[in-house]
């Protein structure tokens, strides 16, 4: 019958949801357990000037080495950390792990690098971020200059006067924000000016579409002139080839950071490549010819 039909369809519908309640309580206990373990790990992505190839940081990016299943990348546990709240305590060793690394590679001479740190929804509106970042940053007695904090656009449109002052809380330690992914999100730019904002990341998507054809470029290029019509610098994410490179270069992109540069690294592989980097004079070397 009609209604047998759909009842087991609506069994079957229950047992697929309960199957996905429980796969996410698993991974919830799992992540849980995994930053007990210390099973978390930062790798960092060189940025670099995109005038003169200098390096100036390192996006710090977490990744779960996992002891069976290998390295887990963000996309895999993240929302579920965030829907959990165990993204708190996560970003909380994230911040803290972050600064600690800046300050050793500081002592081992690697200095004025710039460590850029993503910050989720979930932590901005817990009420003592700024404190967190604050123990931090003296924990470790890194240069608060140093440290970026990547904001998205959809913390940022929330609510206007908690945002507000969130932002000058965050800027008055001395950090510097950006926003990431810039241009995926609700697209009211009012919020750019209004609040203390230093950088615009600008999304792969838009980078991915420079080399494809005359619309990619218009975007992209918008992007970079609002940006420096407000003060504010640009940094292109994913950029993959010299062809993007020299594209915005010629828009005049500030810096940029993508797998052309380097592709997010182990501390310890991150550390030979400042030294090879610089060795080898690469901000000669990689400048795209197109550029030159
Ligand atoms: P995101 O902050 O926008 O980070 C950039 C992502 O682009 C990284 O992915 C990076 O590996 C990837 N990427 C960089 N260059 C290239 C390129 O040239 N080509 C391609 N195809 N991809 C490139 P990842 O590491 O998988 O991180 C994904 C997202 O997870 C991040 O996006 C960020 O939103 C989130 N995430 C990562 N680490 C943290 C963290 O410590 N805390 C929080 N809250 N979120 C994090
Ligand atoms: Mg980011
Ligand atoms: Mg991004
Ligand atoms: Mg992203």
């Amino acid at each position: 019958s009609v209604k047998r039909r759909t009842d087991e369809r609506l069994g079957f519908f229950d047992a697929a949801m309960s199957y996905a309640v429980t796969e996410r309580l698993t991974l919830e206990r799992s992540i849980k357990d995994a930053l007990k373990a210390g099973q978390f790990e930062l790798f960092y992505q060189p940025q670099v000037n995109l005038k003169t190839y200098a390096l100036v940081g390192a996006e710090a990016l977490i990744r779960w080495r996992h002891p069976e299943l290998g390295i887990i990348s963000p996309d895999k546990f993240i929302p579920v950390a965030e829907e959990s709240g165990l993204i708190v305590p996560m970003g909380t060793w994230v911040l803290r792990t972050a600064c600690r690394q800046l300050r050793i590679w500081n002592d081992m001479g690697i200095r004025g690098l710039r460590i850029g740190i993503n910050v989720s929804g979930r932590q901005f509106h817990e009420h003592d971020l700024p404190d967190l970042v604050a123990d931090a940053i003296s924990e470790s007695g890194v240069n608060p200059t140093h440290i970026d904090l990547e904001l998205t656009e959809s913390m940022l449109m929330a609510d206007g006067e908690g945002t507000l002052k969130m932002l000058r809380a965050l800027a008055k330690l001395g950090v510097t924000l950006s926003i990431d992914d810039f241009g995926t999100g609700y697209s009211s730019l009012a919020y750019l000016k209004r609040f203390p904002i230093n950088t615009v990341k600008i999304d792969r998507a838009f980078v991915k579409d420079l080399d494809q054809d005359e619309d990619g470029r218009v975007i992209a290029n918008a992007i970079i002139s609002l940006a420096h019509s407000l003060s504010l610098k640009t940094i292109a994410e994913g950029v993959e080839t010299e062809a993007q490179a020299a594209l915005l270069a010629r828009h005049g992109c500030d810096e940029i950071q993508g797998y052309m540069i380097g592709r997010p690294l182990t501390v310890a592989d991150f550390t030979a490549f400042t030294s090879s980097y610089i060795a080898r004079g690469r901000d000669v070397d990689t400048r795209p010819r197109a550029a030159q």
